[in-house]
């Protein structure tokens, strides 16, 4: 895009292997193939919502996947839908479904029990403003919860994994109590610095600036901040955004770059 960067994705990796997958901005396929993982690694995919920087690489990535030895279903998380956004089911059905799906070829994607593929599993999470567990299996729990992101259903996420916690912001204003209590104690705290700290109007009200974040950050005494989804309007501005975030939070503040990993340990 403009600002050379692919849009939101995240990975995380356990012993070598991709096990969660948050978010499909555009450039995002081919950066998950840089990365070495496999789409057959994956045990869940976490939706926040679905603009286009968070959502518009995810049939490509799917695709990509249809030359991999894949044969257990994928489990879909993301919001509910409303006037202004599809829910998850409608998304992955208007994207591969027969008859009106826009890659409806691909529909033993999902259509259960057709050969020669697995299956993608949607569901719509109606996570209310205090954290609810979404997924478990043997070795995660993946918690959401709901977020103020202007009229847009959204969620942040949280992965819990070897011991560690590990959490997404996603896009929102940081408005009400929901993020920080989801954000307790985490391990690794992904925030969205979206907009420059003194953003107004619309801006504002779908974005949380650097002083929001470092609230946020402070009084859920995380452990270690990632600062993400940055855009022309934030890159370059990282001294300030530091000093805004500093007044309020004492931890490590790290600028994720593309294909750049975290270590939680
Ligand atoms: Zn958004």
């Amino acid at each position: 895009m403009q600002d050379k960067r692919a849009s939101t994705s995240y990975l995380i990796w356990e012993h070598g292997r991709a096990r969660v997958m948050v978010d499909a901005g555009g450039g995002s396929a081919l950066r998950f193939g840089e990365s070495g993982a496999q789409m057959s690694q994956v045990d869940v995919f976490l939706f926040s919502h679905f603009h286009v920087d968070h959502s518009g690489d995810f049939p490509a990535l799917i695709f990509s996947s249809w030359f991999e030895d894949r044969k257990r279903p994928l489990p879909v998380f993301g919001p509910p839908g409303n006037e202004y956004m599809p829910s998850t089911t409608e998304f992955v059905h208007d994207l591969f479904s027969e008859p009106h799906g826009a890659w409806r070829y691909l529909s033993d994607l999902v259509e259960p029990g057709a050969e020669g593929s697995y299956t993608l599993q949607p569901h719509n999470v109606d996570a209310g403003s205090t954290p609810v567990l979404v997924f478990r299996n043997a070795d995660m729990a993946v918690y959401a919860v709901r977020v103020v992101h202007g009229a847009f259903p959204a969620l942040a996420w949280r992965v819990e994994i070897g011991g560690k916690r590990i959490v997404f912001s996603g896009d929102t204003n940081g408005e009400g109590q929901g993020l920080t209590q989801l954000a307790t104690d985490a391990d690794l705290f992904v925030a969205h610095n979206a907009v420059p700290e003194g953003a107004t109007g619309v801006e504002r009200r779908l974005h949380m600036p650097p002083s929001v974040i470092g609230m946020i950050a402070a009084n859920a005494h995380v452990k270690q901040l990632v600062l993400s989804h940055r855009m022309l309007r934030t890159l370059g501005n990282e001294k300030e955004t530091q000093a805004a975030i500093r007044r309020r939070y004492s931890g490590p503040i790290q600028f994720a770059n593309d294909l750049d990993c975290f270590p939680v340990r």
